[in-house]
């Protein structure tokens, strides 16, 4: 099966956050509060695929309030923080939406991803994941983590599955003045 054939099943796009999301780089005040940056690219990635009818979601091992913000404000389905069982988690998720793994991609960056990169029907990679990530993945992005990586993920998916001119069309009805 070509990854082409992996992209045009999937319904759900699931990521991790920490490296994947962001560049990796956590900063920390000296009351313990951390900062992280997201872009915007990947944002408006995640929104398109909802446009078009495809559930999204996180899984991170790492717990925020910003990330819970962020999350809602992007109207993702399924956020799980704090998680040390991903591939548990995937489980459970598949079970709620009533969708095979082969319906489900994930992109991640590092070691605590593989297990779930090994059961989705698409796996991909961040341009700077670690060697055996990549090595598990069917997708492996031009773009760094934080830098677009996730937004070229879903474009390939949307790419496979033929979706521009609805993507195109649901964008002009969102963007016309009434
Ligand atoms: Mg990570």
């Amino acid at each position: 099966m070509t990854n082409i054939d992996r992209a045009r099943k999937i319904k759900m796009i699931l990521m991790d956050v920490d490296g994947t999301l962001t560049d990796g780089t956590i900063l920390v005040f000296p009351n313990g509060e951390e900062l992280k940056s997201y872009h915007v690219r990947d944002g408006m990635g995640i929104l398109m695929a909802q446009l078009v009818g495809l559930k999204t979601g996180l899984i991170t091992g790492k717990s925020s309030r910003a990330l819970d913000k962020r999350a809602a404000k992007l109207k993702m389905t399924e956020v799980h923080q704090g998680i040390l069982d991903k591939k548990k988690i995937l489980e459970e998720i598949c079970q709620r939406h009533q969708l095979t793994p082969e319906e489900v991609a994930f992109i991640g960056d590092d070691l605590g991803d593989l297990e779930v990169m090994k059961k989705v029907g698409l796996a991909g990679a961040v341009a700077d994941a670690h060697p055996l990530v990549k090595k598990a993945s069917h997708f492996i992005s031009t773009f760094r983590g934080g830098q677009g990586a996730v937004r070229e993920f879903i474009e390939f998916i949307l790419t496979a599955q033929e979706r521009w001119p609805e993507i195109e069309e649901k964008l002009t009805e969102l963007t016309k003045i009434k």
